[in-house]
C-alpha cells in the first residue's frame, strides 16, 4: 500500500544515555576510535548491520533495548566519560589558540578575536555515512575541515547537500561499470536543519530566469569544532526542476552544473549570513574557495557591497583582498567552464542586480593568448577574485603558474602569482585504529596524534613486521567478501564462488592502485605487456599480488572502457587468486586498502597529478610508495621511502611513452621491490659479500628500514595538520589582515586602493623606456664589480610612487624565438632604482647601483610595475612595461 504521509521518528533516548545522540551528531567519532568503540560495544551485530553508521545505529534500538542499555552502569559511565571527552575537545584551547594567536598575540601581535575563514567546496569526504564526495578534491575537503577542527581553527565549511550524492559503482557479467543513485534521508543523516526563530526551515533565495525562484534550506553538520553548511534544493517551495539541482553530485549538463554553482557560491554566501544571524556568530574574514566551483561567492559579496553604495572597483578590491582561491587541476577537462550566454542569461534573471553584468562576465573571459572567446572560465574567475591563489604541490604550483601565465602578459611564469601549498591528509581518519591501538600500547600515546612519528624507530623489527602481517589480512578478508558480493551482483551462483575463499595470500607483497578513472591516471598501464604482468603475479617462489579499485565518472566511456579491460583480465583463472577489481571505491574500502597494502602504485601521466593523497595515507600506515615522480611525490620522494618510475616525457608518442613507462615500472617490481620484499637484498643476488639478509631470522630488515624511515618522515609532511597551518599562516591570516584593513574606516584604503588602481591602469599606456645607460663597466668585468645603471623613463600622468623601476638582472640564455635567436635571462634578480632627476614632462631619471654578481654570460634589463603596499604582488595588475 502506498503511504501517503511520511514521518522520521527521531530517536528519544533516556536521559542516562542522552549523549549518544550528540556523540552521534558530531562526525567526531568518526576519527576518535574510543567513541567508535562506544558504539561497537553498545551492539556489534547491529552496528555492523548499520555499516558502522551511529544514527542507523541508535534508530535500529527499540525501546526495550534502549531501557537496557540506560540501566548497565558500565554503558552510562562510557557515554558519560565519552561526552565529556567531546566537550573538552569542543571548547578547550588548542593550537590556533594556543601557539598561533597565544601568549605572543601571534605574528604580528595584532589580531583580534579572529573572525572564521568560510571554506567552499564542492564535495566533502568526511565518513562513509554522509556520502557527499566523489575524489580526492572532497577527501581533501574533509580532511581540511577535520584538522581545522584538530587545530582550533575557525573554519566554516559550505557545500550542497546531495539527494544521491555520487553514484555507487557494480560490475555487469561482462565487466561494465554499472551505476545507481540510492537516495539519502538527510532525516537520517548526522545533520540539523537550519530554522528560523519560529521553527520553520531557514530558507535561501536566488531568481531564475522566466520568474522562477530558486530555494534552498540549509543543513549543518558537525564535523569536530567546525560547522559545515550544507544547501539542499529539495523543498517543496520549488518546481521540480528546481528541486532536482541538488540531485546528484556532477550529474547534470552544464545548465544544472551552472545552477549548482550558483547556488554553492551565491546561495553560499547567503547561508552563512543566515547562520551568523541565527547562531548571533561573526560573519567570516577570509572565503577560500577549494577549486572554482563556487567562484560566483565573490560576485554575491560584491552585490552585497555594491547595493550599500560601494562602485565596482572598490567592492572588487574589497573581496579580493580577503579570497583565497586554490586550483587544483591542471587538466584542461577538470576546469569548469560555461558557455557565456548561459551566464548572461541566469545573471539578467536579477541576481546580483546591483552588479553590472559586463564586470561579471569579464572575470570569466578567457580573453588572453589562447583562450576560447564565448566561454566563462571558473578557475580564471576565481583567480581574478582571489588576490591570493596557490597550486597543491610544488609542481603543481609550477605547472600552474605556466597554465595560466597568459592572465599576466608580460610577466615570466615563474612570476605569476600563483603560490603552492602541498596537500595532507588527516592523520587521525587514515592511519589505521590497528597502528594507533599498538602505538598506544607501546608508548602510551597514539604516535599519530602527538606527531611523534620517530618512535616508530623504538619498534623491534619482528613486531612491525607482524603489524603489517595483520594489516594485510584485514585487507584479504575484506577483498574476499567483496569480492563475493561483486560476482552474485554478477549474476554468479554460491557454487560457482568457492575461489573466491582463497583468493590472495597473507603472505605475498600486495600492490594497491585504487582512484577515480580518468585517462591521465592510467589505471591501465600495468596491462601494457600482460604476459610480463601474468609472470610476477604467478611467480612461483616470490609473486606478487595486486588490489585495484576506481570508478569512472558516468559520461567517461574512456574510463568504462578501461575499467572493463583491467575487470576481464582479473576474471582470468590463472590469475583472479593474485589480482582482484573491487567494485565501488570509497572511503570505507580505502580505510582498509591503504593501510593493508605494502606498496601503493601510482602512475599518471606527468605532470597532470596535482597532488595525489592516496600514497600518503599509505605511507602513514607503513606502505611504500611506487610512483612517477609527480604531484606530491616529486618533491618528497626522497630515494629511501620508496621508488621513482621514470617518465618518459620526451617519447615521441602517449603510446611510446606507455610503453616506456610500463617496461620500468615491471623491472622496478622485478629487480627492486621482489627481491627486497623477500627478504633478499638485489646485491646479494649480485653475489656480494655478506650473509644474506633473510638468512638471519627471515625478516627482510632493509624493507623495514624504509617502512621506518617513511613514516618517520613523511608521517608530519604529508599531514593535513601541516597543511591547514601552512594555510593559516601563509594564506588566511595575510587575507584576513588586507580585508581587515580595506574594510576600516568606512572601507577607506579600498577606496584609495581603488582610485589608485583605476587612475595607474589609464595611465599606464603611456609609460615609456626611453633609455638605459650603464656606467662604469669595465671593457672585461669581474664578479663584484659595480655598474651604475641610468634610466630615463616618460612615466606620463603618474608620478614615481606609483611605480618601481628596477633593473632585473641575471644569466643570459640563448633562445630561439621564430627565426630569430633571443637573449632571455635567467636565474633573475631585481633591484630597484631610485628617482635621481625630475626631467619635467613627466620624464624622470631612475638609477641605482648593480653589481655583477656572477660570471659567465650577465646581462639585465630594465621595467617599470605598478607599485602600492596594497598590491600582494608585483605582478598583481598584470602590468608591466619592459625596456625595448
Ligand atoms: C584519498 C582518496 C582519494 C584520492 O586519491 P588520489 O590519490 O588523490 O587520487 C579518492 N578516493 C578515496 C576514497 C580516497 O580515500
Amino acid at each position: 500500500m502506498k503511504a501517503i504521509r511520511r514521518f522520521t521518528v527521531r530517536t528519544h533516548l533516556p536521559e542516562s544515555i542522552a549523549g549518544l545522540s550528540r556523540l552521534a551528531t558530531n562526525l567526531r567519532w568518526s576519527w576518535h576510535p574510543r567513541t567508535k568503540e562506544l558504539f561497537r560495544d553498545l551492539d556489534p551485530q547491529a552496528w555492523s548491520e548499520s555499516n558502522q553508521d551511529p544514527v542507523a545505529l541508535l534508530g535500529s534500538f527499540d525501546r526495550h533495548r534502549l531501557t537496557e542499555l540506560a540501566a548497565d552502569a558500565s554503558i552510562v559511565a562510557r557515554v558519560q566519560d565519552a561526552t565529556s571527552d567531546l566537550d573538552r575537545y569542543l571548547t578547550e584551547d588548542r593550537w590556533f589558540q594556543q601557539d598561533f594567536i597565544g601568549a605572543s598575540g601571534g605574528p604580528g601581535g595584532d589580531i583580534p578575536t579572529p573572525r572564521p575563514i568560510a571554506y567552499f567546496s564542492p564535495e566533502f569526504g568526511i565518513t562513509a555515512v554522509l556520502p557527499q564526495y566523489s575524489g580526492g578534491l572532497g577527501i581533501l575537503a574533509g580532511d581540511h575541515l577535520k584538522s581545522a577542527s584538530d587545530l582550533g581553527v575557525p573554519i566554516i565549511g559550505v557545500g550542497l547537500l546531495y539527494q544521491s550524492g555520487y553514484f555507487k559503482q557494480s560490475l555487469s557479467r561482462d565487466a561494465w561499470q554499472m551505476e545507481s543513485y540510492p537516495v539519502l534521508d538527510p532525516d537520517n543523516l548526522p545533520l540539523m536543519l537550519l530554522k528560523e526563530e519560529d521553527g520553520a526551515a531557514a530558507i535561501v533565495r536566488l531568481p531564475l530566469p522566466s520568474g522562477r525562484t530558486l530555494h534552498a534550506q540549509v543543513w549543518r553538520a558537525d564535523v569536530g569544532r567546525v560547522p559545515l553548511l550544507l544547501l539542499d534544493s529539495n523543498v517543496p517551495a520549488n518546481d521540480d526542476t528546481a528541486r532536482s539541482i541538488t540531485d546528484r553530485l556532477y550529474g547534470g549538463g552544464g545548465d544544472q552544473r551552472l545552477q549548482q554553482e550558483l547556488l554553492l557560491g551565491m546561495g553560499g554566501v547567503k547561508a552563512l549570513r543566515l547562520y551568523a544571524r541565527l547562531t548571533g556568530t561573526e560573519v567570516p574574514a577570509v572565503y577560500h574557495t577549494n577549486e572554482g566551483h563556487a567562484g560566483f561567492q565573490g560576485i554575491e559579496r560584491i552585490e552585497e557591497l555594491m547595493s550599500a553604495g560601494l562602485d565596482w572597483e572598490t567592492a572588487l578590491t574589497s573581496v579580493r583582498a580577503s579570497t583565497v582561491f586554490t586550483t587544483h587541476t591542471p587538466v584542461p577537462a577538470g576546469i569548469d567552464r560555461f558557455d557565456r550566454s548561459l551566464v548572461e542569461q541566469f545573471f539578467r534573471a536579477g541576481l546580483a542586480p546591483s552588479v553590472p553584468l559586463e564586470h561579471v562576465l569579464a572575470l570569466g573571459a578567457e580573453d588572453y593568448e589562447g583562450g576560447t572567446p564565448g566561454v566563462h572560465n571558473m578557475a580564471v574567475m576565481g583567480l581574478r577574485l582571489g588576490q591570493r591563489a596557490n597550486g597543491v604541490a610544488q609542481l603543481h604550483g609550477e605547472v600552474s603558474r605556466e597554465m595560466f601565465k597568459g592572465l599576466w602578459p608580460g610577466f615570466d611564469a615563474d612570476e605569476v602569482p600563483i603560490g603552492s601549498i602541498t596537500n595532507g591528509v588527516h592523520a587521525p581518519t587514515w592511519v589505521s585504529d590497528t597502528v594507533s591501538a599498538r602505538a598506544i600500547e607501546l608508548f602510551g600515546t597514539s604516535a599519530v596524534s602527538g606527531h611523534d612519528w620517530q618512535r616508530v624507530f623504538d619498534v623491534p623489527d619482528a613486531e612491525l613486521w607482524e603489524l603489517r602481517r595483520t594489516l594485510r589480512c584485514a585487507l584479504i578478508e575484506d577483498v574476499r567478501s567483496r569480492l563475493r558480493s561483486s560476482w552474485r551482483k554478477r549474476g554468479a551462483s554460491e557454487a560457482e564462488l568457492a575461489w573466491t575463499d582463497s583468493v590472495l595470500d597473507e603472505n605475498v607483497m600486495t600492490i594497491g592502485f585504487a582512484r577515480r578513472v580518468p585517462t591521465y591516471k592510467r589505471l591501465t598501464l600495468m596491462l601494457r605487456d600482460p604476459e610480463r604482468l601474468k609472470r610476477l603475479l604467478t611467480d612461483p617462489e616470490h609473486p606478487i599480488q595486486l588490489v585495484v579499485a576506481g570508478k569512472s565518472h558516468p559520461a567517461d566511456e574512456q574510463g568504462k572502457l578501461m575499467i572493463q579491460q583491467m575487470v576481464r583480465f582479473t576474471d582470468d583463472a590463472d590469475v583472479r587468486h593474485r589480482i582482484v577489481f573491487l567494485p565501488n571505491y570509497d572511503i570505507q574500502m580505502a580505510s582498509t586498502l591503504m593501510p593493508g597494502c605494502d606498496v601503493w602504485l601510482n602512475n599518471p601521466l606527468r605532470p597532470l597529478e596535482a597532488c595525489g593523497t592516496s600514497g600518503m595515507k599509505v605511507a602513514m600506515n607503513g606502505g611504500l610508495n611506487l610512483s612517477v615522480l609527480d604531484g606530491w611525490w616529486d618533491e618528497m620522494y626522497d630515494g629511501e621511502n620508496g621508488w621513482a618510475i621514470p617518465s618518459a616525457s620526451s617519447a615521441a608518442s602517449t603510446e611510446e611513452r606507455d610503453d616506456v613507462e610500463a617496461a620500468a615500472l615491471y623491472s622496478l617490481l622485478e629487480n627492486e621491490l621482489v627481491p627486497r620484499f623477500y627478504g633478499a637484498e638485489p646485491s646479494d643476488q649480485a653475489g656480494a659479500a655478506g650473509p644474506s639478509d633473510a638468512s638471519t631470522d627471515g625478516l627482510p630488515h632493509q624493507w623495514l628500514a624504509m617502512i621506518k624511515h617513511t613514516m618517520a618522515t613523511l608521517g608530519p609532511a604529508t599531514s593535513a595538520d601541516r597543511m591547514v597551518q601552512d594555510y593559516v599562516q601563509e594564506l588566511y591570516l595575510p587575507a584576513g589582515r588586507a580585508g581587515r584593513m580595506m574594510d576600516a574606516d568606512d572601507y577607506a584604503r579600498a577606496r584609495e586602493l581603488a582610485s589608485w588602481k583605476t587612475r595607474v591602469r589609464a595611465g599606464f599606456g603611456s609609460v615609456i623606456v626611453e633609455h638605459v645607460d650603464s656606467l662604469g663597466v669595465a671593457e672585461e668585468p669581474q664578479v663584484g664589480d659595480e655598474m651604475q645603471v641610468s634610466a630615463y623613463i616618460s612615466l606620463g600622468q603618474l608620478s614615481p610612487e606609483d611605480v618601481r623601476v628596477e633593473a632585473v638582472y641575471g644569466r643570459v640564455t640563448t633562445k630561439p624565438s621564430g627565426v630569430l635567436e633571443e637573449d632571455t635571462l635567467a636565474d633573475t634578480g631585481a633591484l630597484e632604482l631610485t628617482p635621481a632627476q625630475d626631467l619635467g614632462d613627466g620624464r624622470w631619471q631612475f638609477t641605482g647601483s648593480l653589481v655583477i654578481d656572477r660570471s659567465g654570460a650577465f646581462g639585465y634589463s630594465v621595467r617599470v610595475l605598478p607599485q602600492h603596499e596594497l598590491l600582494a604582488s608585483l605582478a598583481e595588475m598584470a602590468l608591466v612595461v619592459n625596456a625595448g
